[in-house]
């Protein structure tokens, strides 16, 4: 007391992500921090970061030593009271008493460690999981002197385990049964047309599925099919060429219900020509016991999330799937910003609080959960499983900045979240774990940059997506500016060479005087889901030079996005305009994409119908490059067909192939009742050729390229 000390008095502020003071952390030290201080405040750290306590028993005297952390362990606060061994004995769970007890006892008899694993139960009457290890030293005469242990924290690992252990007693004892259940009950066998109707199945449908044979005989086999599956069975035709091997897809039942099934099948010659026979075998409890295994190994307890492990394997099959050669995989590695100053100011709960609420909105945002995994600390993971380019990730990276924001309530205080993201993108050949630590590489970029944004790993990109952003908010302006109007491109008929109309192809009058052309602007466009926006501006410009034109008797051709049909009011709008100006909706031409039809879901099919009733022409533009089907051509009110430029300027080039599709393509098209336009034509030769294969209109270069005005 009458010495003087020095002292040493910290005071740390504590903010949230905003800025805000949440308030103040004061510490009170010894100034003359030696070295023997240091150590042991190292080794305290040390043991607190390793969840792992060490003690000491001196046996002779019974009396026993706890470092801070086993006082944490046990769930007391540390150095509150002296311990003994009764006291260590009390803590242990019941049932695990005498295993210790027998540990230490033998121990101090003979032998010179015992490591033992057991459960305790804190004051508060959690229990957890401990690994206890420990070291005798002996005097001379061979009595125990010291007994020096560590004591780990092993409940997550020993969690972990267990329910390993359930998800595989799961899958063997359903493996049993599914064997009973093959051996007693047979497969469903069925035969299916070329046409993908069933023909006959075999009785055991009503004990595997419930259905009877008569509720599917006669019906298009797909209807029973999980609308995800449809495609796994694999083109029809592409199953007639050959056998492809099992694949797991869900059947309807009675009750609305699906169950996963094996199915494989092989073509068959039949009286009436190819078919298919197929087996159908319930795989049912194998697939929940692996979903469950899979869960119980490849996810983290905290989040839920896939490790990041099983992050990395995800992320290698989408790159196995990528569609094309220029298509990518993207990688977001997205850090919670201050989750170290959330920890230090409430302890490690609160962080794990926080980086569990901001999991799930990221996971809402990105609305399918295996897109999203737990990286190493405070990262989770989001892959983008099919981008065109990498700058497709910024919309996604946006949202997510602005979805997390909301206060999470952390005790008495809202701490507001936010996230520094890093996109990484690789193609089919890129390693996943390289993508992934190059994800968290632009993270630690964002995070220094000033946090709350996100960051490119690759420069190129970066600036990439810059330049679109602008162009984007160009469009947005220009569209307010009234900058786009439609230029027009004569049709002409391929025999007489008169012009019958004119297809309308939006182009930018920009302010700088520029005209820039729809294919440099529109994929823009799209993304940022201005597209229809731009339809309607064509449309009501090429209306009104109809109107100005009433004598012609010549059409003019509009195009149409996907996105203007999903609007729902696309078609009133059409008909109001055609109403306003006075037009007669016979000069108004459609056009739409193969690859736009075939998405046409039902709502979109009544549009496409309502319009065709009001005496508008669709075309079919861009034809062979899509897949459509002559189902599709049969069962749309489509009024002509418009050859994509690629068959016409290989025809023009005297490629056989092409040439023998355009012809089938006509032939097809004459027998359906069906217009016939040629895109491209770009010389007299080509001209020729299509003349001569029956088409009967044609549009191109050779005609005229689009003028502001008809
Ligand atoms: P598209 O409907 O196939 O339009 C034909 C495109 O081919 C036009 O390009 C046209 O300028 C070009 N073209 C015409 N004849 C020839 C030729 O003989 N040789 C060559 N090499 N090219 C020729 P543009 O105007 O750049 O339009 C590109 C695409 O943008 C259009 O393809 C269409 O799908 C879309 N598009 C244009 N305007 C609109 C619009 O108002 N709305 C929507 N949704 N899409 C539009
Ligand atoms: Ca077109
Ligand atoms: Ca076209």
């Amino acid at each position: 007391p009458d010495v003087e000390r020095w002292w040493m008095l910290t005071c740390t502020q504590v903010c949230d992500d905003a800025g805000v003071e949440l308030g103040c952390i004061t510490t009170l030290a010894p100034a003359d921090d030696g070295s023997a201080d240091r150590q042991r405040r190292v080794l305290d750290e040390a043991q607190a970061l390793a969840h792992m306590g060490a003690w000491e028993l001196d046996v002779p005297s019974g009396e026993l030593w706890w470092s801070d952390e086993v006082y944490r362990i046990f769930g007391l606060p540390p150095q509150s009271f002296t311990p003994d061994y009764d006291a260590f004995l009390a803590a242990v769970h019941p049932d695990d008493r005498s295993t210790v007890r027998d540990a230490v006892d033998r121990v101090l008899v003979a032998g010179s460690q015992y490591a033992v694993r057991h459960r305790i139960v804190r004051p508060n009457g959690d229990v957890r999981y401990v690994q206890e290890k420990s070291l005798v030293v002996r005097e001379s005469d061979g009595s125990a002197r010291r007994l020096l242990g560590t004591v780990t924290d092993v409940t997550e690992e020993a969690l972990a385990d267990a329910a390993q252990e359930r998800a595989q007693a799961a899958l063997a004892s359903s493996e049993a049964r599914y064997r009973m259940l093959a051996e007693n009950a047979s497969d469903v066998v069925w035969q299916i047309d070329r046409d993908g109707v069933v023909e006959w199945l075999s009785d055991s449908v009503r004990t595997v599925l419930g259905w009877q044979p008569a509720d599917i005989v006669g019906h298009q086999a797909d209807e029973f099919l999980h609308p995800e599956d449809r495609g796994r069975r694999g083109d029809l035709s592409q199953s007639l060429a050959g056998d492809k091997g099992p694949q797991e897809v869900r059947l309807l039942r009675p009750d609305g219900t699906y169950r996963w099934m094996s199915s494989s099948v092989h073509p068959t010659e039949t009286s009436e020509g190819l078919a298919l026979v197929g087996a159908l075998r319930d795989i049912q409890a194998e697939v929940e016991a692996r979903v469950e295994l899979e869960h119980a190994i490849g996810h983290d307890r905290l989040t839920g999330l896939a490790t990041l492990a099983a992050t990395a394997g995800r992320i290698a099959d989408r790159q196995a799937r990528l569609a094309h050669g220029s298509a990518v995989v993207g990688v977001m590695c997205i850090g919670v910003d201050g989750l170290g100053t959330i920890n230090d100011a409430y302890a490690h709960a609160a962080g794990d609080r926080v980086l569990a609420a901001v999991a799930r909105r990221i996971v809402a945002t990105v609305g399918d959960v295996d897109l999203v995994g737990r990286g190493a600390g405070n990262e989770v993971h989001v892959v983008l499983p099919d981008l065109a380019s990498g700058a497709d990730a910024v919309p996604l990276a946006e949202r997510i900045r602005r979805a997390v924001v909301d206060p999470i309530h952390v005790g008495e205080v809202a701490v507001t979240p936010s996230v520094s993201i890093g996109i990484a993108v690789g193609g089919r050949d890129d390693d996943a774990g390289e993508l992934l630590r190059g994800a968290g590489v632009a993270m630690r970029r964002a995070k220094s940059n000033g946090r709350d944004r996100y960051e490119f790993l690759d420069q190129e990109m970066a600036d990439e997506a810059q330049r679109l952003l602008q162009l984007e908010s160009g469009i947005r302006v220009g569209l307010q500016r009234d900058e786009f109007r439609p230029w027009f491109q004569p049709i002409v008929n391929l025999t007489t060479g008169e012009v019958v109309g004119h297809e309308a192809l939006v182009r930018w009058l920009t302010a700088d005087g520029q005209t820039v052309e729809a294919w440099k602007f529109l994929p823009v466009a799209e993304r940022g889901h201005l597209i229809a926006d731009l339809d309607l501006v064509v449309l009501n410009k090429a209306i009104e030079e109809l109107a100005g034109d009433p004598d012609s008797g010549r059409f003019i051709a509009v195009n149409v996005s996907a996105e203007s049909l999903r609007r729902g009011d696309y078609d009133a709008h059409v008909v109001g305009a055609l109403t306003e100006w006075g037009v007669p909706s016979e000069r108004l031409h459609l056009e739409v994409t193969e690859t736009a039809l075939l998405n046409l879901t039902g709502d979109l099919r009544a549009t496409v119908a309502t319009l065709a009733d009001a005496g508008i022409s669709w075309y079919v533009d861009d034809f062979g490059t899509g897949y459509s089907s002559i189902s599709h051509l049969r069962d749309l009110p489509i009024g002509g067909l418009k050859l994509d430029r690629s068959f016409t300027s290989g025809l023009a080039a005297g490629d056989q192939t092409c040439t023998r599709l355009a012809d089938g393509l006509v032939g097809l098209a004459d027998g359906l009742g069906l217009d016939t336009v040629a895109e491209g034509v770009e010389t007299a030769a080509g001209q020729a050729v299509l003349a001569s294969q029956g088409w009967r209109h044609g549009q191109g270069w050779l005609y005229g390229k689009p003028a502001p005005r008809r």
